[in-house]
């Protein structure tokens, strides 16, 4: 059996329930379950590496606080609460640009406490699986996270980001030529890159998900809601490419779509 998380980053207070709903029935029509990386106290003046409003700001105008708490939307938590085929992961804190990309462990320490208190005051329940925005750590943010975090879901680990004490564990990884691996406890995920963007063909992603879900025991699909509705408008044709994706893995017998939470119960071997 192949196990499959579908890990969608970005759900914060201003994402409007109808695009997750959009996005999202089919998948929980069909029993697949659908993560969602939910950013606690989103920022709204959050900006990606080339200076331009994050993607992910849909509906913040000029006049919308500097943060907004995840329960500051009770429509969505709402939400989130009643479709139980959602697993909420932890997204940074704020999302700012890289805010996980420091060595000061009281700064780090304290944005992983607020972000998930956040999760706790809007009724929401305790995230187990840890997501950094960019997926960017330092050395200490990503010990913090494995300390916290029994999950921690990433696209790629660098040497020079790992704490020292796990580098001969690393190496190992490395030479196995593993995707996953395990410190402090805690289970180390990798991805493949986001597949499921509107950035590539389309009429190439499903097929690059299926090679991809063959060649991996346990692969994690990462997408972004937010892509999917350009300007605010639903990109039909991009929607259609996701929702053949559940078609094909509702229809193979050989994958089994998971929470995140699930890994934890698995003794299955990891690469
Ligand atoms: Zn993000």
């Amino acid at each position: 059996m192949r196990y499959v998380l579908l890990r969608d980053d970005d759900t914060n207070a201003l994402t409007p329930v109808e695009c997750l709903e959009q996005l999202y029935r089919p998948f929980l029509q069909r029993g697949l379950p659908v993560n969602l990386a939910v950013i606690p106290n989103v920022s709204t003046t959050a900006k990606m590496r080339d200076g331009r409003a994050e993607g992910f700001l849909l509906e913040a105008g000029a006049s919308a606080p500097r943060h907004v708490p995840i329960g500051g939307n009770p429509e969505l938590v709402n939400y989130l609460l009643e479709n139980d085929g959602f697993e909420l992961l932890q997204h940074g804190f704020q999302h700012d640009l890289f805010e996980f990309d420091s060595d000061d462990r009281q700064e780090v320490e304290l944005r992983m406490e607020c972000g998930t208190r956040l999760f706790l005051q809007a009724g929401l329940t305790r995230p187990r699986t840890f997501v950094a925005p960019y997926d960017r750590f330092s050395r200490t943010s990503l010990r913090l996270a494995a300390q916290r975090f029994p999950v921690v879901s990433s696209g790629w680990y660098e040497l020079r980001r790992i704490p020292r004490a796990w580098w001969p564990r690393y190496i190992y990884k490395k030479l196995l030529g593993a995707a996953h691996w395990r410190a402090e406890g805690s289970l180390l995920l990798s991805h493949p890159g986001c597949l499921l963007s509107a950035r590539r063909p389309r009429a190439g992603i499903l097929k690059e998900v299926k090679q991809t879900i063959e060649a991996r025991q346990v692969t994690v699909l990462v997408t972004h809601w937010w892509e999917y509705f350009p300007n605010g408008h639903p990109d039909a044709e991009f929607i259609q490419q996701l929702h053949l994706v559940a078609e094909h893995l509702e229809h193979d017998p050989d994958v089994k779509v998971i929470p995140f939470s699930e890994l934890l119960e698995h003794t299955c071997q990891l690469n």
